[in-house]
């Protein structure tokens, strides 16, 4: 068994490494100091920057097929690209991605969608949550109703990221009631702004927010039907799996950061004559922060690594979701902790993570639904407790 990354892999990884440092990082003290003033703290026009930079390096598309000009590398050098961009507090992402459901998009969206949307032209959203269907996605209301070559979208998406700045969204919609959400009764549409949907901002805890929207009586062409009639729920699952090991492995990036400012933090503040780091209470702070981000680490490892033989990620994807969003809350908390007053401020990152991180339990599948699926496959024998080595 060998748990050491190859030649090539440590490569890539370092040099996305040194990007982050060199050219991401120092934006963090102006981000703080915008956000404290009350100011976004980065405009899309500074990420965008950064990612033609990061282009230039050869880090564009991660996930992109190198026929749309990406790198498609494989699940786990995914995640440890995503770990490494986890150390930077500035929402940074490489550039060239797009939904992986929008890969399903025929020649004609492929341009008018797909390859816009990896140039960076044009911002896309994922809308299958609403307001009575979130973790029971299956109970969407949002209906799409044919009309000669058309179909009419009625009905409400909300908590939608991206959605006051995307000019189209991918929505699923239900266009056979009577087939059921998961007998291939929804379809997915792509539906730009301009067809007449609108969104309204949602004030979060976190940085950023989403948006609703709304759509009332939106003609959209059937030529936008995205994929085929009946495979909108099949296609909405696909884009949520592909979060549940790329969410942790960012969590990992954050933990590796923050427990580090907590090491060195515990080595130099001094009370009752010497660093708070040779009190027990914090040695074991640090311990299980380490510990519980060690075993974070080869969930999320061994998720991507499952998607890349090829297996069906689901279940190890789940534990690595469930367990990564709560290790980092836990560790963000700890360090918080030890950081003492100085935690609790805007000067330091720490309570921001504080209050992104809480989202990681929420969304793309609450710690309730990866429960749900963890136990269900082993209830139901869809797995065997040791996985791949029992
Ligand atoms: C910032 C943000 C961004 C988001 N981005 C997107 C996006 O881009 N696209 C999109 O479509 N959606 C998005 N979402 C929606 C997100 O996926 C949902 O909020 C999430 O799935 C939970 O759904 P809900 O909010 O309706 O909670 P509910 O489903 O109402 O759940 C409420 C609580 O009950 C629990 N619960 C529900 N059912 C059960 C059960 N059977 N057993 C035990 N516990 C249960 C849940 O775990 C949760 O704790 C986003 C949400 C947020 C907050």
């Amino acid at each position: 068994m060998d748990f050491s990354l190859d030649d090539e892999q440590r490569a890539i990884r370092d040099t996305a490494r040194a990007f982050i440092r060199k050219e991401v990082v120092p934006l963090e003290h102006e981000l703080l100091r915008r956000e404290r003033a009350g100011q976004p703290g980065i405009e899309r026009s500074e990420l965008r920057e950064l990612q033609l930079k990061a282009r230039k390096f050869g880090f564009w598309g991660l996930a992109t097929p190198t026929e749309h000009g990406g790198m498609d590398l494989p699940a786990i050098m995914q995640s440890l690209i995503w770990t490494e961009i986890g150390h930077t507090l500035v929402p940074f992402r490489f550039g060239g991605e797009a939904d992986n459901i929008l890969f399903y998009a025929n020649a004609a969206q492929q341009d008018e969608y797909l390859k816009p949307t990896i140039e960076g032209d044009r911002v896309s959203c994922f809308a299958i949550t609403e307001p009575g269907a979130g973790s029971d996605a299956a109970n969407i209301k949002l209906s799409a109703r044919s009309d000669g070559g058309d179909w009419i979208l009625n009905g409400e998406k909300t908590f939608i990221t991206n959605g006051n700045d995307a000019d189209f969204a991918i929505v699923v919609a239900v266009t056979d009631k009577d087939k059921g959400v998961r007998g291939g009764g929804t379809t997915a549409f792509l539906v730009d702004r301009a067809m007449g949907w609108r969104s309204e901002f949602i004030a979060t805890m976190g940085p950023g927010g989403p948006a609703s929207l709304v759509f009332d009586d939106v003609r959209v062409p059937s030529r936008n039907i995205l994929g085929e009639i009946g495979q909108g729920f099949e296609l909405g699952m696909k884009w949520i799996g592909k979060g549940r090991y790329l969410i942790p492995s960012h969590a990992l990036g954050i933990g590796e950061r923050a427990l580090q400012m907590a090491v060195d933090y515990a080595n130099t503040r001094v009370t009752f004559g010497k660093p708070i780091g040779e009190n027990q209470a914090i040695q074991w702070m640090i311990a299980d922060a380490e510990t519980e981000l060690e075993a974070a680490r080869w969930l999320v490892l061994r998720a991507a690594w499952t998607v890349d033989q090829g297996q069906d990620p689901r279940h190890s994807s789940s534990m690595a979701k469930l367990y990564g969003a709560g290790m980092i809350n836990r560790l963000v908390d700890r360090v918080m902790q030890i950081h003492g007053g100085m935690g609790y401020t805007r000067e330091l990152p720490i309570e921001r993570w504080y209050r992104q991180v809480r989202l990681l339990r929420i969304y793309e599948g609450t710690d309730e639904m990866q429960r749900l699926i963890i136990s269900r496959d082993l209830l139901r024998g869809y797995t065997k407790i040791g996985g791949h080595l029992a």
